[in-house]
């Protein structure tokens, strides 16, 4: 037998070089594979796999993937249409190019081939010209075909089904070699939100910078998959929304490992400038380590995930290396999805109330809602970790749509017991804000329960009031023109402009409770509230202090004329029946204050 080929296989190619396509040719005469060869190799292609013995064919071509394959038929112990017959039934091969090559005058033959799933077939002897420009057609179609199916637009990069092809080959080559494979999976972190806050077009462009710069910095860093520089596109993948993947079929050391991460910071390092914005991106990266013979595909690829999740939700920004305990995290985390779904079905969603207090009489004038889920296993879990797993996972608008209802419920009840003149807070999220259907709730609500908007107050975030939407705006208006209230709640942390904020349809600030709790300075930070209160009355509006813990803080607030106070000095966020009690008097406890 003779199995003779220039340089490395490949697997799938682009249109721009069909001429590195490996041409395999079966043939039992090699005197009609060279003469094929050497007018191919005029004809400037380069890789070539000639093989006599067609009992092997198959597990040749499983080895060296042929871009394409001249077949002859008439051949002896296999023939050729036993070849066409398995390739057809094989997954792998069931689309690949073949050309028949058969007598002119056998025209019995060549309808069974293309019966058989043959593209194209060419009359023996060959005709060189003619073969040329069959070779060619085929070549052209399977790369356009391929450009669909393995390629995403977006970004040029070969896609999830391109990689998933390409690990299973690349762990089935590395069983004899013992190759090390890595895969590096990045997620871009809070692409959502930009994609929900600057609309999809923005969304897209940082999506096709940031794979420019990453593919940029695979190059530099070498870190592809041979010598062959066309073998770039093998080394990074585009899997998902903001997920991509470098594959590194054989490391020899921890160094390749290295310099991708580096690939990666520097990557992100650099901005994304979309229209008069600057983003600096961040990701979660996660990166599983196998040998070729050791593990299927589909495991590496769900290691390598659960590591990224475990990055995403330690805060993102970071790497981490697939490990037994990041499997178990990531477990853990899959089963708070899920119970996270089923949370407010299963009645585990409950609101607490944690008063607000007038800073002169410190007679309490209303209450927050903030939101608690009693965990059957994990007891009480705070918002602070799953309200961002929610937004995550859509569940907000829902959930937010529960938490107006809820709220507007308890108001009702309060108030039919004699809870006169209060306001209730609630927040609402990003995510609830980016459709009108939190107008109609709201109107929904206060309908049912019989609640005046105007003991209703919306608390929404800085950073989530200064976004620069217009559409924001205008719900914000229309929340106004319901009759509640507005209030910019974590005042202090987002960068607002004075003059957008006078923009803006409010009645109320929140001084953020980091300028109380925070370790600044004492100078410093009573500077800082003085000058927010001072600016917020400027514009007549009411000012509210969160996190007061202390007395000192409380005197502090009403020296610089705060309007409303709420802290766990007061009291810690209740549920319903104590928020109750301790309205008429019952739970709170002494206040000694000089007056
Ligand atoms: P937030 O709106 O800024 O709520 C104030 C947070 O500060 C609450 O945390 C509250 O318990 C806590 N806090 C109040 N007084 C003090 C104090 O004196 N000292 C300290 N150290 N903390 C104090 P919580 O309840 O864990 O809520 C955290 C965040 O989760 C909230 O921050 C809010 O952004 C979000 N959240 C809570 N409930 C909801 C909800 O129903 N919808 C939405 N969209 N977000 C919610
Ligand atoms: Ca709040
Ligand atoms: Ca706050």
């Amino acid at each position: 037998m003779t199995v003779t080929a220039s340089n490395t296989s490949s697997v799938h190619k682009l249109h721009s070089d069909l001429k590195s396509s490996l041409i395999m040719m079966v043939d039992d005469e090699p005197i009609m594979m060279e003469l094929v060869q050497a007018f191919l190799e005029g004809e400037g292609y380069s890789k070539f796999l000639t093989l006599e013995d067609s009992t092997i064919a198959l597990q040749t071509m499983k080895e060296r993937r042929p871009d394409v394959l001249l077949l002859d038929l008439n051949m002896p112990v296999v023939d050729g249409f036993d070849i066409l017959r398995s390739l057809r039934a094989s997954a792998e091969f069931s689309r690949l190019p073949i050309i028949v090559l058969t007598a002119n005058s056998d025209s019995a033959s060549k309808l069974k081939a293309l019966e058989l799933g043959a593209t194209d077939f060419l009359a023996k002897p060959v005709d060189p010209s003619e073969l040329a420009l069959r070779l060619q057609n085929t070549l052209s179609m399977k790369t356009y075909h391929e450009q669909l199916i393995y390629f995403d637009a977006l970004t040029g990069l070969p896609n999830r089904r391109m990689f998933v092809d390409r690990l299973k080959w690349v762990l089935e080559r590395g069983k004899q070699t013992e190759a090390t494979v890595v895969l590096v999976n990045i997620n871009l972190d809070n692409f959502k939100k930009i994609n929900q806050s600057m609309g999809m077009l923005a969304g897209d462009a940082v999506l096709q910078q940031f794979s420019e710069s990453l593919l940029a910095q695979v190059h530099n860093q070498s870190l592809i998959e041979s010598d062959d520089d066309s073998d770039i596109r093998f080394s990074l993948y585009r899997l998902g929304s903001a997920e991509f993947t470098l594959l590194l079929p054989a490391i020899e050391d921890a160094t390749t490992i290295k310099r991708s991460i580096h690939a990666v910071n520097t990557a992100l390092a650099k901005p994304v400038v979309v229209g008069q914005h600057v983003f600096k991106m961040t990701a979660s990266t996660g990166i599983a380590i196998s040998a070729a013979g050791e593990v299927e595909a589909d495991d590496l690829i769900g290691r390598a995930t659960d590591a990224t999740l475990v990055a995403s939700e330690s805060g993102g920004n970071c790497v981490r290396l697939f490990s037994e305990e990041i499997r178990a995290l990531s477990k853990q985390r899959m089963e708070l999805e899920i119970d996270l779904r089923n949370a407010v079905a299963n009645g585990q969603m409950r609101l607490y109330y944690q008063p607000k207090v007038a800073a002169d009489t410190l007679v309490v004038i209303g209450m927050e809602a903030l939101l608690r889920w009693h965990h059957p296993t994990r007891g009480v879990v705070s918002p602070g970790v799953f309200i961002p797993l929610a937004e995550e996972l859509d569940l907000m608008p829902s959930l937010g749509e529960w938490v107006i209802f809820e709220a507007c419920r308890q108001l009702a009840e309060w108030s039919s017991r004699g809870m006169q003149d209060v306001k209730l807070a609630i927040n609402v999220s990003q995510q609830q804000l980016g459709d009108e259907r939190i107008i109609e709730s709201l109107s929904r609500a206060l309908d049912k329960y019989e609640v005046s908007p105007s003991s209703l107050v919306i608390e929404i975030t800085e950073s989530l009031a200064m976004g620069d939407s217009d559409f924001i705006l205008d719900l914000l208006n229309q929340i106004r023109e319901l009759g509640i209230r507005l209030s910019i709640d974590d005042f202090g942390t987002g960068y607002s402009s004075l003059s957008h904020l006078a923009q803006l349809p409010i009645h109320e600030l929140k001084i953020d409770q980091s300028f109380l709790l925070g370790p600044q300075d004492t100078l410093k930070m009573t500077v800082i509230i003085k000058t927010i209160i001072a600016m917020a009355h400027s514009m007549n509006l009411t000012v509210v202090a969160e996190g007061v813990e202390t007395a000192e803080h409380l005197e502090l607030l009403r020296r610089e004329r705060c309007d409303i106070i709420q802290g766990f000095y007061f009291s810690k966020p209740l549920p319903a029946d104590e928020f109750f009690k301790y309205f008429n008097g019952w739970g709170s406890h002494d206040i000694q204050l000089d007056l």
